[in-house]
């Protein structure tokens, strides 16, 4: 089984990748926890340019990376390990490029879901968890966190107002693969109804 989490930076997308992979855990499972952009050794190259050259390759160079990065990681780690039989707990897939690269950068969703679609040769994940979060309500979560900002220390208000509405229309127009839940809530919470979800989908 292949889960992925979305959300904006700050939502607790980590945070419930850790509690879901114990869960499995628990239960015998081998898991894959991985992640976008860097989760392979070639992958972390990318992901050092995409984090810290944005300003100097332009929005299409930057979507084209993140589609290389996960052209590598699908095939090279997913993929296989899908094949094995192995669970795998994933942080942000294409859904964070439609909507960072798609609306943040205005884009165009459908091109950016196609060019990523192409990269994997369309590979979709079983359940995506959205943790949806006002970006306002983000940025005080990192502050009072002392986390580092990325991209919302980059981007203008406007820019989390246009991920956050992209994401809520990808799970709008994919209700089976999405699980939409108020990252506010508690973590155990959150990791509850994510168990609930994912137990349903392993029958
Ligand atoms: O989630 P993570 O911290 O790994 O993301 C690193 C940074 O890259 C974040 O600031 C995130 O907003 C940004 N990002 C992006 N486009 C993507 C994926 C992540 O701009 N497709
Ligand atoms: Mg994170």
């Amino acid at each position: 089984i292949w889960i992925t989490l979305e959300g904006g930076d700050g939502s607790g997308k980590t945070t419930q990748a850790a509690l879901l992979q114990e869960w499995f855990e628990a239960q015998g499972r081998t898991v894959v926890r991985t992640r976008e952009p860097g989760g392979t050794e070639v992958g972390q190259l990318i992901r050092d340019i995409v984090l810290h050259h944005r300003g100097e390759i332009g929005a299409r160079a930057e979507a084209l990376l993140f589609a290389a990065d996960r052209a590598h990681h699908i095939a090279s780690l997913v993929r296989p390990a899908l094949e094995r039989g192995e669970v795998v707990i994933q942080d942000r897939y294409l859904d964070s490029s439609v909507a960072y690269q798609g609306a943040g950068r205005v884009l165009g969703a459908d091109e950016v879901r196609g060019l990523s679609m192409w990269a994997t040769d369309g590979a979709l994940p079983d359940l995506t968890v959205l943790l949806d979060l006002d970006p306002a309500a983000a940025r005080a979560r990192l502050d009072a966190d002392d986390k580092p900002f990325d991209r919302l220390e980059a981007e203008r208000a406007d820019f989390h107002i246009r991920v956050r509405e992209a994401y809520l229309a990808l799970a709008a127009a994919e209700p089976d693969r999405f699980l939409v839940l108020d990252a506010t809530l508690a973590p155990g919470e959150l990791a509850a109804r994510v168990r609930e979800r994912v137990a349903a989908l392993l029958g």
